[in-house]
């Protein structure tokens, strides 16, 4: 058979059959003909575009994996179980103008007037009549049979749907992102905007203007599995809902979203982070909502930070991409200072609604009592606002009752045994638990290392813990537990969210899922149990990521007509942080993080790029990590730190070392990268992870 890139074919391999496509270059002329086996056959499914196999081999250069494995994210369905076809109606030529057919018929030709054939179902549906009247629509010779897509008929959303009312600040950005949709051209712009400034409602009309342009758009969420309310405000400027991808979805709706993706029959796609590789053969914009979130970052296989990747996907599409947050990171900024970006700012909230008042309570001064964690003057505005039948919010960002068991006899502290970490309580489920491996063992009653009896004490609170102390000085209080553990998928975040909008919860004790693009009118107060705690890991982003995290959660309280009050509970209240977040100045803290980080070429002044040594034994790990030290790349402007231990040293039982590659920015660190490797004979049962760009740093 003749290929074409980008065909999908089957192939002969090890005595199996495999998936493979056709990719592009010159042959490679030193594999003898004698080895080459014929394809077995092409796979039904539309080809791989062109942009597409070029993205696939860009993220690959970059990140130093293979275009197989970068590939295999883009085929993460099962081409082989093909759906079978379906027919439905479309309007005939033949048919009367609307006047001259009944009000029923004049619907359902209404509806098919875009050219769109239907299933009788949804034709039905969309125009409100019954199935008898599709039928007999049909018979009269007015609809004509036509083959629906494979991929599960997504509705369009209409552009001209009557949206939300904008304000005349959020119409000029919206007039500008239209614009640079309407060029097809590719360009990036920063839309950043406080928290409740109608972010979404701009970048909508961005997406609006593609859909008129007839192309595909991508909206990229860090959360996308508890974005209900995201999914509203969709539903509410175009009418109906978009396709949805993540990877927590059956295989089935995976595999005729992807069909449906490749045909052009899903017109707007909203996904996590692997949406970047699905099969658009249009792609008109992208937009990256929350660009700062650290959860944009692949930490497993390819690793790779789906922002960055989104910019290049934009870029081999000829399409503008927009990146929005109220919080954007500083390589963002950066770029925007150096007029690689575009810069638009909704300054103020939406309907007038002022911004939350932020204050410290020093805990120095101001203590809990004894075995206890919120500070009186945070219990006295908890009190004030319950009784005003407001809202409370207690911000921690760590799951579970306790970080920390340890012996009051001995001083024994409960560890994982994979991991160099601690075990963290669980008390509604008895166990003590690792958050990196997930084991899980009984609370002991016995303490393991000198036998006492009941001397295992917990250290630390967690939500579970600050759920119990809020239950105890207010009994009254209506309480919701907001973790990953308690809120486990959409549907739970979704009652959740309506619970709260209906006011049937009064208190609600969150980890960082309530940060993210939640919107609880009757919230009035938000405390932050410990808002020192993102600080403690000390990596490059710590700073930044804290302020990042606390504003948007303080972004959750107030309203119009009821502004909120954000209490952050520290022990350091004269912290660039804590006064950023007070003072809510944060173009102020940026600026600063940027002059700190400018001096060493620390990004985005400069380059990483880590080597994350893992192995059976500490030994193994120790002696590739040396052999990489002896061989590390050196030179003006390049420096390599390590190798050291990580900060989590074990985990699942391998041992790890790191390694970390600096350069300046003008210096690329794959081809040094590809270099240093090459040097190193990597034993059986070693493995070493490349992380161009880290975000962690463990
Ligand atoms: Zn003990
Ligand atoms: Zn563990």
């Amino acid at each position: 058979m003749a290929a074409a890139p980008g065909d999908i074919v089957l192939v002969p391999l090890n005595r199996r059959e495999e998936i493979g496509v056709v990719w592009d270059g010159p042959t490679d002329r030193t594999v003898p003909d004698a080895r080459l086996k014929p394809v077995s056959a092409a796979v039904d499914a539309p080809p791989l575009t062109e942009a597409l196999r070029k993205f696939v081999d860009w993220v690959a250069a970059y990140t130093l994996a293979t275009p197989g494995e970068v590939l295999a994210m883009a085929l993460r369905v099962n081409l082989l179980r093909v759906a079978p076809a379906r027919t439905g109606w479309m309007l005939a030529a033949a048919a009367p103008e609307a006047g001259r057919l009944t009000p029923a018929r004049a619907r359902i030709a209404a509806v098919l007037a875009d050219g769109r054939p239907r299933s009788a179902a949804a034709l039905a549906r969309a125009a409100g009549v019954g199935a008898a009247a599709v039928r007999g629509m049909a018979d009269a010779g007015w609809l004509l049979p036509a083959a629906l897509p494979v991929g599960p008929a997504f509705d369009w959303p209409d552009p001209a749907h009557p949206g939300p009312a904008l304000s005349q600040v959020q119409a000029a950005a919206a007039a500008h992102l239209r614009a640079a949709v309407a060029a097809q051209r590719f360009r990036v712009d920063l839309l950043d905007g406080v928290t409740g400034s109608g972010k979404t409602e701009v970048y909508l009309e961005a997406v609006a203007e593609c859909l008129r342009q007839g192309r595909q758009a991508l909206v990229l969420l860090p959360e996308i599995a508890l974005s209900s309310q995201w999914l509203e405000r969709f539903e509410r400027r175009f009418g109906v809902a978009p396709a949805v991808w993540h990877s927590d979805l059956p295989a089935r709706t995976r595999r005729t979203t992807w069909r449906a993706v490749a045909e052009g029959a899903a017109p707007v796609v909203v996904g996590a982070r692997s949406a970047l590789f699905l099969p658009f053969p249009d792609l008109g914009l992208v937009v990256v909502d929350e660009e700062h979130e650290t959860a944009f970052k692949q930490e497993d296989g390819v690793i790779y930070h789906a922002r960055d990747m989104a910019v290049v996907r934009a870029r081999l599409s000829e399409a503008p991409a927009i990146l929005v947050s109220a919080t954007p990171s500083l390589e963002t900024l950066a770029n925007v200072e150096a007029g690689r970006y575009g810069h638009l700012t909704l300054a103020a909230r939406h309907a007038g609604a002022a911004m939350p008042d932020v204050a410290a309570i020093d805990l120095r001064a101001m203590p809990p009592e004894r075995g206890r964690f919120l500070a009186p003057p945070l219990i006295e505005a908890m009190r004030a606002t319950l009784a005003q039948g407001e809202q409370v919010m207690l911000f921690l960002n760590r799951r579970g009752f306790a970080p920390l068991t340890l012996c009051r006899a001995c001083g024994h502290r409960m560890q994982c045994p994979n991991c160099t970490a601690w075990l963290v309580e669980h008390r509604a489920r008895r166990v003590l638990q690792c958050h990196h491996c997930g084991h899980a063992e009984p609370i002991p009653p016995n303490c393991p290392n000198c036998d006492a009896d009941h001397t295992l004490t917990p250290v630390g609170p967690g939500v579970e813990r600050i759920t119990d102390e809020a239950a105890e000085t207010f009994p009254e209080a209506r309480r919701l537990v907001m973790a990953s553990d308690t809120i486990p998928g959409p549907d739970a975040a979704a009652a959740a969210a309506a619970a709260i909008a209906a006011r049937e919860i009064d208190l609600i004790i969150g980890t960082q899922i309530v940060a993210k693009g939640w919107h609880f009118p009757h919230l009035t107060l938000v405390g932050v149990v410990d808002a020192d705690l993102g600080l403690a890991g000390g990596d490059l982003r710590a700073a930044e990521r804290t302020v990042q995290l606390l504003h948007q959660v303080a972004g959750r309280a107030g309203r119009a007509e009821a502004p909120g009050r954000v209490l952050l509970q520290t022990f350091s209240p004269e912290h660039p942080v804590m006064r950023a977040l007070v003072q809510g100045d944060l173009a102020a803290f940026m600026r600063r993080e940027a002059e700190e980080r400018r001096p060493g070429h620390w990004p985005p002044f400069g380059r990483l790029a880590a080597l994350i040594v893992s192995a059976d034994t500490g030994e193994a790990a120790d002696a590739t990590a040396r052999a990489l030290g002896r061989t590390a790349p050196a030179g003006e402007g390049v420096a390599v730190l390590g190798p050291a231990p990580a900060p989590l040293a074990v985990l699942r039982g391998r041992h790890r070392r790191r390694l970390l590659l600096k350069t300046r920015r003008d210096i690329a660190v794959q081809p040094l990268l590809r270099t240093w490797l090459d040097q190193v004979a990597v034993p059986r049962g070693v493995r070493v992870d490349v992380d161009v760009d880290p975000v962690s740093f463990l």
